[in-house]
């Protein structure tokens, strides 16, 4: 039996290990942390649970491609929950609020009624979410081993979504939001990711939730990786955790040992890396950084990164009235050297047992440029200097939250701030960054082939390989890696042998 070594327990690492298992390989995963799940991934602080990923999981809807994908994970179907909110958004912009419904015509009316001057703008933003469900991910090939028939059907399916693509493709989402007069409409299209992303990544959202593709499972980043954790166990998969790989030894075109941090080593006969692409390549050897990669790290202008400050409040009594992400403007304050003048805050009200009963506890996303990676990075070094400046974040914040929402003041109290480095240190995240290189509107989309000139027996898994990176692109790399890997071997025709669902 051919054995895979994979590198990595986040949602890409897994999902190569199960669709190995799934193919009838055998296979191992060595995770460097103690637990798996990577960036999707949670922990306790007194007695509040810390959700660090999921706000939405597109791949929902069962007419999606990516849906077949994470059934086969186990993180959809029997047993799996759904939230299943009825707007994405909410935006309190001096008290004027506009939500990003589910129901296209109610969001309509809505915009109409805040912002009749932005009528004509309104009516064509409606029209092209509404034309943009259609979009797909492709999800059950790689590129590569898709047919002329695969891309016309997939084209077919599309074509509403094409004319949207054409019109608003080279605009950043600043360019679209500009348009409108209405401050909440402005905001609504920023949403919680930078100005810079192209303009699409919004209606791709919008689309994706009102087409019921993009909902919170229950249980949170838990319920995925879990999941997903039990799956490959059941399928007769091996996780190993704190094994840190340190380097790899290549001889001629193979990686023929991996070095763990602990003085052990494996010697692969197939490996799967779905570490960070940047740790893949300190692994390896940076010799190995391909001209796409080296493309993308040279020219961060084309391919920005962002990440996020996170912190967390608990609250002491319920926060039901609390709308499940807000997000409203406030006086101007300071992070990483620049002014944030809005507050974006995710509820987790509907989760059970996130907060003790009785209490509740909002997560607040401050969105961190690449630039100001190297802030954090340098501020790290003292580490009295980086608690003191986490906890003057957070109690800026806190002013902002008790002038918000009057009827909960003196009820909050920081629980836990997260920032670039913490991601960086706790998963090797390249500059902190929780999604891949970020869509602009100056590069197509890139989807990489997975595999580094060179090397035979190394398939990449992760979600640096497709922008904008995030749990769908990570999944479906995982299942690339273990398809690309079987051709290679002649043996494509075993994947899947093993279907158990
Ligand atoms: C705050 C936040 C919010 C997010 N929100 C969303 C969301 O709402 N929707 C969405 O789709 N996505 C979201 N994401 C992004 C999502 O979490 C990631 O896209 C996804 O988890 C990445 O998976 P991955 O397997 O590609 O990489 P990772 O999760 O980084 O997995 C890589 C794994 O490799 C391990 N590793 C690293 N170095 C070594 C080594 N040397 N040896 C052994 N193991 C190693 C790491 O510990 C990690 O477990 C969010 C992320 C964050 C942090």
């Amino acid at each position: 039996m051919s054995k895979v070594t994979i590198i990595g327990g986040g949602v890409s690492g897994l999902a190569a290990g199960i669709y190995a298992q799934m193919s009838g390989l055998e296979s191992e995963i060595f995770e460097g942390h103690s637990v798996i799940g990577g960036q999707c991934t949670s922990w306790k602080r007194k007695g509040f649970h810390i959700d660090n990923c999921v706000h939405w999981m597109t791949g929902t809807s069962s007419k999606k491609e990516i849906y077949q994908v994470w059934k086969d994970v186990g993180v959809i179907g029997e047993g799996c929950k759904m939230i299943e909110h009825e707007y994405f958004m909410q935006v309190d912009f001096d008290g004027v609020k506009g939500h990003a419904w589910r129901d296209l015509n109610k969001m309509e009316a809505e915009l109409l009624s805040i912002a009749p001057d932005d009528k004509e703008l309104i009516h064509s933003l409606i029209k092209a979410i509404r034309n943009f469900q259609c979009i797909e991910l492709p999800a059950l090939k790689p590129k590569e081993q898709m047919g002329f028939f695969d891309n016309m059907k997939l084209l077919w399916k599309m074509r509403k979504a094409i004319p949207v693509a054409v019109k608003y493709g080279k605009m950043t989402i600043g360019d679209l939001a500009q348009q409108f007069k209405s401050p909440v409409i402005r905001q609504m299209i920023h949403n919680y990711v930078p100005e810079t992303y192209f303009a699409i990544s919004t209606l791709y959202m919008y689309a994706n939730f009102a087409a019921g593709n993009a909902d919170l499972p229950l249980g949170g980043s838990d319920s995925i990786t879990l999941k997903m954790r039990d799956r490959y166990l059941q399928l007769g998969g091996k996780i190993s955790t704190k094994k840190k790989a340190v380097s790899i030894d290549v001889e001629g075109t193979r990686c023929t040992k991996v070095n763990f941090e602990d003085g052990t080593s494996v010697m692969p006969e197939d490996l799967i890396c779905s570490t960070d692409v940047s740790v893949t390549f300190k692994l390896i050897g940076e010799r190995y950084i391909d001209d796409h990669f080296k493309y993308c790290y040279d020219n961060p202008d084309k391919y920005p990164l962002f990440s996020n400050m996170n912190v967390y409040f608990a609250v002491d009594v319920p926060t039901d009235e609390i709308p499940n992400m807000e997000i409203f403007n406030c006086e101007p304050y300071t992070v990483a050297g620049r002014d944030v003048n809005i507050v974006i805050v995710n509820n987790f009200a509907d989760q059970p047992g996130f907060a003790p009963e009785g209490k509740g506890i909002l997560e607040i996303l401050i969105v961190q440029y690449d630039h100001q990676y190297e802030y954090w990075d340098n501020l790290y070094k003292d580490r009295e200097a980086y608690r003191a400046e986490k906890e003057r974040i957070a109690q800026e914040v806190l002013k902002r939250l008790e002038k918000h929402y009057p009827k909960f003041a003196g009820k909050f109290s920081v629980l836990e701030t997260v920032t670039p480095k913490s991601f960086n240190r706790y998963t090797g995240a390249f500059k902190g960054a929780y999604m891949g290189f970020i869509q602009t509107n100056l590069v197509k989309k890139e989807v990489h082939s997975g595999v580094l000139p060179g090397l035979d027996n190394l398939f990449l898994a992760g979600q640096w390989l497709q922008t904008p990176g995030g749990l769908p692109n990570a999944l479906v790399t995982g299942r690339f890696a273990v398809q690309r890997l079987l051709k290679h071997k002649n043996m494509l025709q075993q994947f899947c042998c093993k279907k158990t669902k």
